[in-house]
Parts: structure tokens; C-alpha cells; sequence
């Protein structure tokens, strides 16, 4: 191993999301729990942009894009106002002025390319990434300098010096190797130093230097990759729940905070839609096994999560979660002419190639028809590619012009082991059905340890608190 990583052994990587970091009393809270650890052991954080500015940069393109001058300029006004006010709140007189010269010098360069874009009238995904990953370039220069004024070296570390991506601008795949070296060279000196790095969450770079990032919410990815490859001996996860809970809190009040869950079981909820990590988060801490701590930093006493490879705990479902933007595709064959698997291979390759993603699917084989679940935000994609792979088919008369269903939300309950439940889905099922909600698709399958089930969006919630009381999972 290169000799300043092996300066990291115990590495503890902690990252912290948006309300971690909402205002400068909760900057302050996150760096003591930081610096409490790097008294103890090496660490490296990671930190999400303030709570609200990815969103506020992203609505500022949106309206340079459609030329609302006055609207953008209300927003870089609001931009500027928060990140003052922080430094103002956060730092001593000392430090203010190197912090606040950083963050006008961050907004300027923001305001820079969304200027261009207004006068463009377009706002190009490369150009996107380089100018959102603002929001945590802002915030780590923040915290760092906070850090650093009390006492513990700090420095911020922008990602894209660190963490290599393919080009996929807007919802990038990091490049391990390359991002190991560039860790190693970046990163390592710091821990040589025994200086705090601060790294930014959400963004990183092409191999030849361009702006990208992971995608919304993903700087629980950015930790995971960094964990990965700085061979972390654990993850946290600081976030404004008191851990993965058996449901969302906010539409489940008596969900129960999990002690402990694999790694499959955090993803599987995460890509059936618990925000409370990022779907991709836990893939580059798979080979290493590195442990990782989902926690409260508004209760930081309180024990968290734990994510590990394996547990010896039951089966059984562990958590209920839920999509409500998604909308059901279904595409039928007419007569006989054509084969459902081959209009079903057709349809798949069209998604692949409009890079949508394929959240559950169902056929029957009586009628040779089937239907999917994508997410709201990809169906335009997938319609247009469809329609041009099934563009012979279409004209010949051979398959139905897709239908698309809108009004649909997607349940799924997931747990380990729970395919050997005896009678599980069919308590599912019922618990549905008494609510009065129509159950429209139904996509166990493929995983051992999900049931997915698509329902009436009005019915949704409904939905989520039954099944959440029916499989036994609400707080004693
Ligand atoms: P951060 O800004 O720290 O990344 P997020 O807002 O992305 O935090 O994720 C935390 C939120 O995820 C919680 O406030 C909670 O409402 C939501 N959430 C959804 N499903 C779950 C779940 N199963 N367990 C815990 N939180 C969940
Ligand atoms: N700031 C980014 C977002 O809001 C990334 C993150 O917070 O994880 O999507
Ligand atoms: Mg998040």
C-alpha cells in the first residue's frame, strides 16, 4: 500500500448530509462529532451541500435556461445571503474574511456559468455539474474553516481532485482504480500531516478533469467510494433520522428504528425509494466488507444502524418503502405475428439505451403482454425510444401503441429470507385489499428479498402503514 495511506489505518470516513449541515449550528454540531473522533483515530468527512442549495442551484439554471433574468438573480441574491450568514454565524472574527472571500469567489464562478446559460438559453449537463457542485464546495470550505478555528488542521478537498467518473454527466460510475491513486495522491499527504481532510460530496471528474457527479443524493456514494478506497475500517453515515427505519417516519409514525441490516437489504429499500441513502451507496464497500453506521446527528448518543455484509438475525420482512413517482407502462402484442419475448427484448433494449432505469416488470403469458415500472422523470425518455424501436411494429399493426398509467405508486417490502415466509404475500395481499386499494401489478421475482407491488397512487400511503402493521414491524 502506499506509504501515507498506511498513515490511515483505523480510518473512520464520516459523511454529512444536508440537515447536518442546514445552518451554522448544525456545522458546529458536525464538526464536534468530527474532531471528537480524530482525537481517537484518523478520520476523513464528507459533506453534503447546506440543506436547500443543490435544489436552489438547480432551479437557478432552470431559470437562466428559460431567461428569467429577475427570477435568477433573486436566487444568486438568496444564494449569497445564506452562505454570508453562516460564515458570519459560524466563524470568529478571524477567520471571516479568508471564508467569505472563498465563498464570494465560489458564487462568482456559479454565476459565471449560469450567466452563460442564460445567455444561451441551454443549460448542457457538463456545464450542470461543474456549476451544482457548487453547493458543497461552499459548505466544505465552511466547515473546514471551522475546524481549522478551533484548533483541529483542516483543509477542504474538492472531489473532483479525488473520485474518477465515466462521463455520464448528471449520474456518474466512479472509476476505483484511478480514484484509489488519485486518493492516494491527494488525500494520503493529509493524513501524513495529520491534517482533517474535508472532501466534497456529490461531485468528482472525468478522467480528463471534467466536472461530473453521482446523482442526486449521492454523497453517501462520494463516502463509500472514499471509504473504498482509502481502505476506511468503517463507514458513518450522519443523517436526521436515528437510523434505516422499518419505514419512512414521515409517512409510517410507529416505524421502528432498525439495529441492523446487510448490505442487500439497504440496497434493495434504497432503489425501491427510502431516501435515507443514496441506492448506489453500498456496491463499492461490497469486496472490502467495511462496515457501515447509519446515525442521528440530532441525537448523536443514540446507537444508529449498523450495515454489514451478513446477519444472524431471523428472515422475515424487515421494511416497508415506496415510490409515488413512477408511472406503468404496458405493451400488448395484436394477433399473434409477433412474439411477447421478442416486443419484451425489444422494450428492454429500448430502456437500456434511453439509460432508464427498470424498476419492476410483469408479464402474462396467456395474452404475451407485459408491463413495467419506471420512474415519472424517465417516462418522456422511454416513450421516445420505444416508439422508435417499435417503429416497424407499430406501422404493421403488430403491437399496441404503449399505455402508460400514471396514477400508480410501488410498494415493496424487503427482508432477508423472506421468500421462505409461508403465506407472506398473500397477508400482503389482503392487507391491500382491505384498505379498499387496487392492487395493479404485482413484481415479486427476480430478488429473493423483495416483494414489490404497484397500487393506486391515491393508495399508496394507505398501503405502506397497512402492510407496515401487517408484517409485525411497528414500534412496540
Ligand atoms: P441527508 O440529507 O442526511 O442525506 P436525506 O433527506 O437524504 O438525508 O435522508 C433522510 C430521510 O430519509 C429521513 O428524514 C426520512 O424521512 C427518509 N427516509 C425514507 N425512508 C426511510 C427509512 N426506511 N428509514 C429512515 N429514513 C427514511
Ligand atoms: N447535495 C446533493 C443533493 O441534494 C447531494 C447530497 O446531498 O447527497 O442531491
Ligand atoms: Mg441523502
Amino acid at each position: 500500500m502506499n506509504n501515507s495511506l498506511s498513515n490511515s489505518k483505523n480510518l473512520l470516513v464520516m459523511k454529512f448530509g444536508g440537515t447536518s449541515m442546514g445552518s451554522a449550528d448544525r456545522i458546529k454540531v458536525a464538526a464536534k462529532l468530527t474532531t471528537d473522533q480524530h482525537a481517537k483515530r484518523p478520520v476523513a468527512i464528507v459533506v453534503s451541500a447546506m440543506s436547500k442549495v443543490t435544489d436552489l442551484l438547480l432551479d437557478s439554471m432552470k431559470k437562466a435556461e428559460a431567461g428569467d433574468e429577475a427570477g435568477l438573480e433573486a436566487n444568486l441574491a438568496a444564494l449569497t445571503e445564506k452562505h454570508e450568514t453562516c460564515c458570519k454565524q459560524l466563524l470568529p472574527e478571524a477567520a471571516q474574511k479568508a471564508a467569505l472571500d472563498g465563498v464570494h469567489t465560489l458564487i462568482g464562478e456559479f454565476s459565471k456559468i449560469v450567466k452563460g446559460m442564460l445567455l444561451l438559453g441551454e443549460r448542457p449537463l457538463p456545464a450542470t455539474d461543474r456549476a451544482v457542485a457548487i453547493g458543497e464546495r461552499l459548505s466544505a470550505l465552511m466547515i473546514a474553516a471551522y475546524i481549522e478555528s478551533q484548533g483541529t488542521p483542516a483543509v477542504a478537498v474538492n472531489a473532483a481532485q479525488v473520485i474518477a467518473t465515466d462521463m455520464v454527466f448528471g449520474n456518474a460510475t466512479p472509476l476505483m482504480e484511478e480514484t484509489r491513486e488519485r486518493a492516494a495522491k491527494v488525500i494520503g499527504p493529509l493524513f501524513a500531516k495529520k491534517t482533517l481532510p474535508v472532501v466534497t460530496g456529490f461531485n468528482a471528474s472525468t478522467l480528463d478533469g471534467r466536472p461530473t457527479t453521482l446523482g442526486r443524493g449521492g454523497s453517501d456514494f462520494s463516502a463509500s467510494i472514499l471509504a473504498a478506497a482509502l481502505d476506511a475500517e468503517e463507514l458513518w453515515i450522519w443523517t436526521d433520522v436515528d437510523g434505516i427505519m422499518t419505514a419512512d417516519p414521515r409517512l409510517v409514525p410507529d416505524a421502528r428504528v432498525l439495529d441492523e441490516i446487510t448490505y442487500a437489504e439497504a440496497a434493495e429499500l434504497a432503489y425501491a425509494g427510502a431516501k435515507v441513502l443514496h441506492p448506489r451507496t453500498l456496491a463499492p464497500l461490497v469486496e472490502k466488507g467495511i462496515p457501515v453506521w447509519s446515525k442521528n446527528s440530532f441525537a448523536p448518543e443514540k446507537p444508529g444502524t449498523r450495515i454489514v455484509p451478513q446477519i444472524h438475525a431471523e428472515g422475515g420482512p424487515h421494511a416497508v418503502t415506496s415510490m409515488k413517482d413512477v408511472a406503468l407502462v404496458s405493451i400488448e402484442p395484436i394477433g399473434s405475428t409477433i412474439s411477447g419475448a421478442r416486443l419484451m427484448a425489444e422494450a428492454l433494449h429500448a430502456l437500456d439505451a434511453a439509460d432508464v432505469e427498470l424498476l419492476a416488470i410483469t408479464s402474462s403469458s396467456y395474452r404475451q403482454n407485459f408491463c413495467f415500472l419506471i420512474k415519472l422523470s424517465e417516462l418522456d425518455r422511454a416513450l421516445k425510444q420505444l416508439q422508435e424501436e417499435f417503429a416497424i411494429e407499430l406501422a404493421h399493426g403488430y403491437v399496441k401503441a404503449p399505455e402508460v398509467d400514471t396514477e400508480v405508486g410501488l410498494l415493496a417490502v424487503v427482508g432477508e429470507g423472506m421468500r421462505g415466509t409461508a403465506g407472506l404475500a398473500g397477508r400482503i395481499f389482503t392487507a391491500i385489499s382491505r384498505e379498499n386499494i387496487n392492487i395493479i401489478a404485482i413484481a415479486q421475482g427476480s430478488s429473493e428479498l423483495t416483494i414489490a407491488i404497484a397500487v393506486r397512487r391515491s393508495g399508496l400511503e394507505n398501503a405502506v402503514r397497512a402492510v407496515h402493521q401487517e408484517c409485525g414491524l411497528s414500534g412496540k
